[in-house]
């Protein structure tokens, strides 16, 4: 009987401190599931080792119950009848994707493996790009045409790698199977054939144009629809625009991510607009009209008399349109107090009357350079 005491720490195992958070547990079995993957290691026994170690410890502290009986009762708590204390509750490498398969979408080689591998059937590599609105734009909604570069299947051989008038053979190694069971202490490991990679097949002549591989690039234009009201950093998915699967396998999607340019007079939040609108000492004080630029066209606002500097004002309606379909947002207009630099002199003139209305001290009148030159010339004039 293996001891027990053989097995290695969980916590160990992962890389991780005893107060890991789930996260972190999380990102660290990503990582080592990623580096032993057996696509990655073929026919390298101590890396598929290391694979299932992670995955069963990554079973265990990823489960706030078990983490918690592990924590106390160390390997013991966790390894009832039926389970194996070499690697957890896992048989062979699929039961490991059955599992987590999940974790790893987005990794080309992970997503959407089938159970039983023969074939090698995978799903394309999902893929990803990025396309700039202004804000106009993003209210209204608009049809985008994007380039994408991409894989498709090799036209030279139809994407089975193999130059056209030659076949692929059965693989010796796994007799077409594209798995090949181990035979590891008690339990059998079934992992993908390191001959074949899983397809089942070895191409002896390879493909001129593709080198096997079965694909070849393609740029396509595509025509996408921006829904009215997108803000900045939503995604859109166009399902099965992705890479083109291996051996039969699905296309992945492609993501196309939303940038919405800054506005120089909108803000946005949400689907509300903020801008600011200057006015002058007298609107404010007596009140005004005041024409408000919207995202098309303009709208007349009446502010009252008395109105304070920052004092906010909503336009229902005027805002952005929401995407899912709710209500559509407001504009709000706050009013910034428009403090004069240059005066004319009846300007200056009258402020003063009100000022002495006023009883306030202001800073007696200063000459400007213009007056100070015209006292100059018609003081030289006099003489
Ligand atoms: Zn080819
Ligand atoms: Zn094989």
């Amino acid at each position: 009987m293996a001891p027990m005491a053989a097995q290695r720490d969980y916590y160990e195992v992962l890389g991780v401190s005893r107060s890991a958070t789930v996260v972190e547990i999380k990102k660290a079995y990503k990582k080592l599931a990623l580096q032993y993957h057996p696509d990655r290691n073929p026919g390298d026994e101590e890396a598929v080792e290391r694979f299932k170690e992670a995955a069963a410890a990554y079973e265990v502290l990823s489960d706030e119950e078990k983490r918690s009986r592990y924590d106390r009762f160390g390997h013991a708590g966790v390894s009832g009848p039926g389970r194996s204390a070499g690697a957890g509750g896992f048989h062979d490498v699929e039961d490991i994707f059955d599992a987590f398969g999940d974790l790893f979408e987005g990794f080309g080689f992970f997503g959407g493996r089938g159970r039983g591998g023969a074939g090698g059937a995978r799903r394309g590599a999902s893929l990803q790009t990025e396309v700039r609105v202004d804000l106009r734009t993003a209210a209204t909604g608009c049809e985008r045409e994007i380039q994408i570069n991409r894989k498709k299947t090799c036209s030279h051989c139809g994407g089975n790698g193999a130059e056209p008038g030659t076949t692929p053979e059965t693989c010796d190694y796994c007799g077409g199977h594209g798995q090949v069971v181990q035979a590891q202490g008690f339990f059998r490991v079934q992992t993908t054939c390191p001959a074949c990679r899983g397809t089942g097949k070895i191409v002896r002549h390879k493909c001129n144009e593709c080198f096997g591989s079965g694909r070849e690039d393609e740029e396509v234009s595509l025509n996408i629809k921006i829904p009215g009201g997108i803000d900045n950093g939503m995604q859109l998915c166009l399902r099965g625009e992705g890479e083109v699967g291996q051996n039969g396998g699905p296309r992945g999607d492609l993501y196309v991510n939303v940038i919405v340019e800054e506005h120089p007079i909108f803000h946005r939040e949400g689907t509300h607009l903020m801008c600011e609108i200057p006015i002058t000492y007298t609107q404010a004080v007596l009140g005004s009209e005041l024409e408000i630029p919207l995202l098309k066209g303009t709208e007349m606002l009446t502010i009252p008399p008395g109105t304070q500097p920052g004092e906010s004002f909503r336009l229902r309606g005027k805002g952005m349109p929401d995407p899912r379909g709710g209500r559509t947002g407001d504009l709000h207009v706050a009013v910034k107090l428009d403090v004069p630099r240059k005066l004319d002199e009846e300007h200056e003139e009258l402020l003063r009357k009100l000022a002495e209305l006023e009883k306030a001290r202001v800073t007696p009148h200063q000459k400007t350079w213009f007056e100070k030159l015209r006292e100059f010339i018609t003081g030289d004039e006099a003489e």
